[in-house]
C-alpha cells in the first residue's frame, strides 16, 4: 500500500497491489464496483462513485490520465492533476480504494497491443479525434482486467464513449457489468467538465448555451422535423452564440449511433454534439425521444 494522499483513503499504485485489495474482499464475499476516471474530479465524477456504491460493496475509483487516448497536438500536458483534492473527493463519496498507476506501470517496455473498435466507434468523435478510441478500448480493457469488478460505472457525458466500452465488453466477453449515469450539469445547464477550467468567464457564458441549443433541436426532431436541416440549423445557433468552430450536430439512433435512413427520428435517438471555444473542446449530448 503506497502512502495516502487523504488518510481515509487507501491509494494502490500497482496492479499486484489493486489484485491483492480487490481479492481479500471478494473472499470475503464482497461485490465490488468501479469508476476510471481521468482525475481533476467534480461532481459529475463523484456521481458515478455514489452510484457505484448503491450497485456494489466496496468502489474502486481508477486516477489515469491515460496518453493513449491523446494525439500529439492535444492537452495531454496540461491536462488538470490534482491527486491529493481528488483522494479527499473520492473519501468524501464513498470511494473505497484509489488505484492511481505510473504510466509505466500501465504500458510497461515493449507494450504492443491494441484493441480494435468499429461499430459504435465509427464516425462522430473518429473523425476528428482518429487516435481517441483506440486508446480508449486498451486503457479501458486493461483496466476492467485489473480491477475485475462486478460492475463499473461510466457517464453518459461522453455518450459515444459508453457505447462503444458497452460494445468491447460485450464482444470480448469481459465480466463487468456496465452501467450508464446521466450528466450532471451546473445550475445554467453546462455539463461538468475537467476542462471546463480552461474556459475564461466570457467562454463559460458561451459554453452554458450549448445544452439549450442542442435541447431545441432535440425537441424539433421528436417533432417530427427534418434531422439533416435541424443539425444543420443547431450548428449556425452555435456559431451565432459564440463558438468559434463545430466539429459536429449528429441526431444517431440511440444505442447503435447509427444515422436514421428517412432523416426524421422514427425510434429512440441520441443528439451529441461537439464545438470548439478558442482553444477548449467540449462536448454533450442528450436523448431524442421518439416522436
Ligand atoms: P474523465 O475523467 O473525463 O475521463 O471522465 C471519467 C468518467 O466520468 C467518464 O465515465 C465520464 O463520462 C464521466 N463524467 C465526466 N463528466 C461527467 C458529468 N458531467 N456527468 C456525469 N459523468 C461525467
Amino acid at each position: 500500500m503506497d502512502q495516502p494522499p487523504h488518510p481515509a483513503l487507501p491509494l494502490v499504485t500497482t496492479v499486484a497491489d489493486l489484485r491483492q485489495t480487490v481479492g481479500a474482499w471478494k473472499r470475503q464475499g464482497l461485490t465490488v464496483g468501479f469508476v476510471p476516471t481521468m482525475g481533476a474530479l467534480h461532481e459529475g465524477h463523484l456521481t458515478l462513485v455514489r452510484e457505484a456504491g448503491q450497485q456494489a460493496d466496496r468502489v474502486v475509483a481508477s486516477v489515469f490520465v491515460n496518453p493513449t487516448q491523446f494525439a500529439a497536438h492535444e492537452d495531454l500536458g496540461s491536462y488538470p492533476r490534482q491527486e491529493a483534492r481528488d483522494a479527499e473527493l473520492l473519501a468524501g463519496a464513498g470511494c473505497h480504494l484509489m488505484f492511481a498507476p505510473t504510466t509505466d506501470e500501465m504500458y510497461p517496455e515493449g507494450f504492443s497491443t491494441g484493441v480494435s473498435v468499429g461499430g459504435p466507434a465509427e464516425g462522430l468523435e473518429t473523425n476528428f479525434r482518429p487516435h481517441f478510441f483506440g486508446g480508449v478500448a486498451v486503457v479501458v480493457a486493461k483496466l476492467l482486467n485489473q480491477v475485475q469488478a462486478d460492475v463499473a460505472v461510466f457517464g453518459e457525458k461522453d455518450y459515444q464513449q459508453l457505447m462503444v466500452v458497452r460494445r468491447m465488453v460485450r464482444d470480448l466477453d469481459i465480466p463487468t457489468r456496465i452501467v450508464g449515469a446521466p450528466t450532471q450539469r451546473d445550475g445554467y445547464g453546462l455539463a461538468l467538465s475537467s476542462r471546463n477550467a480552461y474556459l475564461s468567464a466570457d467562454e463559460i457564458e458561451v459554453a452554458r448555451r450549448l445544452n439549450g441549443i442542442l435541447a431545441l433541436a432535440a425537441a424539433d426532431a421528436t417533432a417530427g422535423g427534418s434531422v439533416a436541416e435541424i443539425e444543420a440549423e443547431a450548428t449556425k445557433s452555435l456559431l451565432t452564440a459564440g463558438f468559434t468552430k463545430v466539429d459536429y450536430v449528429a441526431i444517431r439512433q440511440a444505442d447503435s449511433l447509427a444515422t436514421f435512413d428517412d432523416d426524421r427520428v422514427d425510434r429512440p435517438g441520441r443528439i451529441l454534439a461537439a464545438a470548439w471555444l478558442g482553444k477548449t473542446r467540449l462536448i454533450d449530448n442528450m436523448a431524442v425521444p421518439a416522436g
